[in-house]
């Protein structure tokens, strides 16, 4: 062992869950283990430390630790960076330190986006107290909430790291594989100690961090566990950045009487956040990184307050109107930068010149958007702004201060602009001069020596005085040789070191004095940072805002009357992702009209064939249900809904490969989860229930929960059920309406009209359908056949059934004799009691039979 593997060992038992990267010279190197594992996830190459290969090794260069450091932690690991804390003399060991923790909750990447998002649960029973901190914007939330829904918020939160005390991780992790599994994003689970989750223990550490006497003041109950929570989510985050988290500047309750719940399966059935085509994707015109964040939970957590839904409408409303202030707002919101991440990552202490001038950025950016926000009729959106304070000195200082291009790193120059500081200016005046000095000392020397010399500077050896080979040995006595190259000979001499010597101290004072003013402008910033953080949150507001404004111009919403009846009358009701998919095609605008106290239908079942757009009517009155919630306008022609308090749904056709349970068994799941919860003021949407099983069990399983939701949720709910079982539009039930999908017939198929229709459909056209899809002809004459002997039939009991399939069975319509033989001999063979060489004899002889029937000879 040398004595520097010695160091790396002693740090490495300090951090034994984490992947050490340990600093030598311009590289990050990592050892053992660590080292395989690296150049696995980081595809780099695996070398060997000493002669033996004993000890594998891989490194990073320094300069570009970064990015490898967010690949591994993107890939699940946590990532210990020890570094150099003393400079190298040669002679004794250098003494490093960790430095930094990087793990998957709490790593901000310096250049792509992405915030750190730490999560923290406890579960106690029936209920879950969860805390949602976000390393990079610094907003820590937190709130206690019935087991299922403390779920669904931290679903929407993606964190990359879920706290959790010791011994709840096994329970939580199971939880986990049932509800967020899907595409792999699940969190790491970390266990902590109990104790750090103790509402006790953390409210007087959160209020001594804070001076506050009670948590109280920013609405949280000290007794309430979320608090604990909060605490943990907290210390975590201040361990694994060493102190770094002084932009956490409090706590936000997360208040579920606020939002309306969409349980994980909604928000994963209808596309609303993930994947190329979205509702996000629809929406999102943000021209901030800040608003397409926001936007982001805005979508997640609908509101349910009714005064907060139409203040953001008549904030769009203004702008909807307004087409030179739309386009004037996103000029001025496209020049302001990620202020609340830039913030996060100097919190941190991972920003660099560059983060200072995002802030600088945004913060010059903020005077133009106010004055187009003080005409007098846009009060609304000017009250976003209410609580920013005014930032004008700290903008001034910044915009003195930095120069335009900055540079990504302290210490090499280009930070501060010239005029702001005089000894700054002072050294950079030496070094310009020192140039001018060189000239001069070049065109002395040449008339000095009478031979062409040149003067240059190289960046082992520093300045020279460069003679051709031919003039060598002329030069003068004070010349000292210094370095042959392939043109002649370098040399130096005591006036050439002089001016060296005076323009390596600039340079070193430039490096200082920048590094010490880019402290104090640090300083200066953090001191004001949770104004910084208002006044990011009300950029994002009116960014998301001015989006959503301008989604609802380009593509013609129209502004929902919200108000607390339990009307949903939605007419010519668009989808608002297909509409834009189908691009020219027009899409077909239907009503959706739900009204339980009208004494129409409120629970309306749905049939048509496949194709016919069952489901895209069905997930139009839920996105537009939620846009209207989230206080956006709607894809429709005028909208009137009453408000929610949850949006349920169960589609289909999802790949639940992933969870090991079967489809079926899904689906009952789910239902079952609507059935416990609904109440008269959530919409129900059902896609093809029963689906996963026999006919018989599915029917009858649909049959009774249409009946459950007519009869049994304290009077009537309002739900819309999509289903193959033409059995269920015989049902009758007070508030239950059929409607179907038109479809026109001509003489050699169908075709679909995408039109809601009231009344049943009349049959199921699965057979045209399969006509459509290129299902070869004799199949679908075939399948015609059989589904007029359905249709003859009048009993429709099991025993009918099976009749029925056995009659034509034995018409042997479409295997050739040959074909069955082989299938029959197969089927009477008994492998049991055959010899190996039987059963060779057997396979070679069906093998020949079937090339036969093939054709192949
Ligand atoms: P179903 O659920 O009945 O099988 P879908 O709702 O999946 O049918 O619709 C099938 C396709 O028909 C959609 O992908 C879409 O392209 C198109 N479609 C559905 N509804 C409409 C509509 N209202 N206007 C235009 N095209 C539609």
């Amino acid at each position: 062992m040398t004595p520097m593997l010695k160091q790396y060992g002693e740090w490495k038992d300090q951090y034994p869950d984490c992947l050490l990267l340990f600093r030598m010279g311009d590289f990050f190197e990592l050892f053992f283990d660590d080292a395989v594992t690296a150049s696995e996830v980081l595809d780099i190459t695996l070398t060997a430390r000493d002669q033996d290969k004993a000890i594998p090794m891989a490194g990073v260069p320094h300069h570009a630790l970064d990015a490898y450091m967010g690949r591994l932690v993107a890939a699940g690991y946590r990532v210990a960076v020890c570094d150099q804390v003393t400079e190298p003399d040669g002679r004794t060991l250098v003494e490093r330190r960790v430095v930094r923790v990087v793990t998957p909750g709490t790593y901000v990447p310096q250049e792509s986006d992405g915030d750190g998002r730490l999560a923290a649960v406890a579960m106690n029973g029936d209920t879950s107290s969860i805390a949602l901190l976000s390393a990079g914007t610094g907003l820590l939330e937190a709130g206690t909430f019935p087991a299922d829904e403390a779920l669904s918020l931290l679903f929407s939160f993606r964190p990359g790291e879920l706290l959790v005390p010791r011994g709840q991780e096994a329970d939580l992790s199971r939880r986990i594989v049932e509800l967020m599994a899907e595409g792999g994003a699940r969190p790491m689970i970390v266990p902590r100690e109990r104790g750090e989750f103790s509402p006790q223990f953390a409210s007087s550490w959160l209020c001594g961090r804070w001076g506050l006497s009670s948590l109280r003041a920013m609405g949280v109950e000290d007794d309430d566990p979320a608090s604990g929570a909060a605490a943990a989510a907290l210390r975590y985050l201040e361990e694994t950045q060493f102190g770094g988290a002084d932009h956490v500047h409090g706590i936000r309750p997360l208040l579920p009487e606020g939002m309306l719940i969409l349980d994980q399966t909604t928000q994963m059935n209808l596309e609303l956040v993930d994947g190329g085509v979205s509702l996000y994707s629809v929406l999102n015109r943000c021209r901030t990184p800040m608003g397409r964040r926001l936007l982001g939970a805005w979508i997640t957590h609908p509101l349910v307050r009714l005064g907060e839904i139409e203040f953001r409408q008549s904030c769009i409303d203004a702008m909807v109107r307004d087409g030179p202030l739309l386009r004037s707002l996103s000029d001025a919101l496209s020049g302001c930068r990620d202020m609340e991440r830039a913030l996060g990552r100097l919190s941190l202490k991972v920003g660099n010149p560059r983060d200072l001038g995002a802030i600088r950025d945004t913060l010059n950016a903020l005077p133009g958007i106010l004055e187009m926000l003080g005409r007098e009729d846009l009060g609304a959106l000017r009250s976003i702004f209410d609580e920013a304070p005014d930032l004008s000195n700290l903008r001034g200082l910044l915009s003195r201060a930095l120069s335009d291009e900055l540079p990504r790193a302290v210490g090499a120059g280009g930070v501060i602009r010239s005029g702001f500081d005089a000894s700054l200016d002072e050294s950079r005046d030496a070094i310009s001069n020192a140039e001018e000095n060189l000239r001069a000392f070049e065109s002395s020397e040449r008339e000095r020596t009478g031979i062409r010399v040149r003067v240059g500077i190289n960046k082992v050896f520093g300045y020279y005085i460069e003679v051709g080979r031919s003039y060598a040995d002329r030069v003068p006595d004070d010349y000292v040789r210094r370095q042959t190259v392939s043109g002649g000979e370098r040399f130096v001499n005591e006036a050439l070191k002089d001016i060296e010597r005076r323009v390596f101290r600039a340079e070193h004072e430039i490096g200082e004095r920048e590094d010490a003013l880019y402290r104090e402008l640090v300083g200066a910033v953090l001191d004001r940072s949770m104004e910084c953080q208002l006044a990011s949150r009300a950029i994002a507001s009116l960014d998301v805002l001015r989006s959503l404004a301008e989604a609802a111009r380009d593509n013609s919403y129209v502004r929902p009357l919200m108000d607390g009846s339990r009307t949903f009358a939605v007419r010519g009701a668009r989808h608002p992702v297909v509409e834009r998919s189908l691009g020219v095609l027009p899409f077909t605008p239907n009503d959706i009209v739900l009204d339980p106290d009208s004494g129409e239908g409120c629970i309306a079942i749905l049939t048509g064939p496949n194709m016919a757009g069952k489901s895209t009517y069905l997930r139009t009155a839920a996105l537009v249900a939620l846009m209207a919630h989230m206080g956006s306008f709607v894809p429709a022609e005028s909208a009137h809904i009453g408000l929610l308090d949850r949006i349920f749904t169960r589609i289909g056709a999802r790949d639940e490969l992933s969870r090991g349970r079967s489809t079926f068994m899904v689906e009952m799941v789910e239902t079952a989860n609507i059935l416990r919860h609904v109440t008269k003021r959530s919409l129900v949407i059902l896609d093809e229930i029963g689906r996963g099983t026999s006919t018989y069990d599915g029917m009858s399983i649909a049959w009774a929960v249409v009946e459950f939701l007519g009869l049994h949720v304290e009077g009537k709910l309002k739900a819309l059920f999509a289903t193959h079982y033409h059995e269920l539009t015989n049902m009758v039930l007070p508030g239950l309406v059929n409607l179907s999908m038109a479809v026109e017939e001509s003489g050699d198929g169908i075709r679909f009209l995408h039109r809601v229709v009231t009344g049943p459909a009349n049959r199921s056209y699965g057979v045209e359908v399969a006509r459509l899809a290129g299902v070869p002809n004799l199949v679908v004459r075939r399948s015609q056949e059989i589904l007029s002997g359905f249709e003859e039939s009048s009993s429709k009991s099991k025993e009918g059934l099976g009749e029925i399939s056995r009659k034509y069975a034995q018409k042997e319509l479409f295997f050739d004799v040959e074909r069955e033989g082989v299938i029959e001999r197969l089927a009477m063979s008994d492998p049991d009691r055959m010899t190996p060489m039987e059963a060779l004899g057997l396979v070679s002889s069906l093998r020949d039979k079937s090339r036969r029937i093939l054709g192949l000879g």
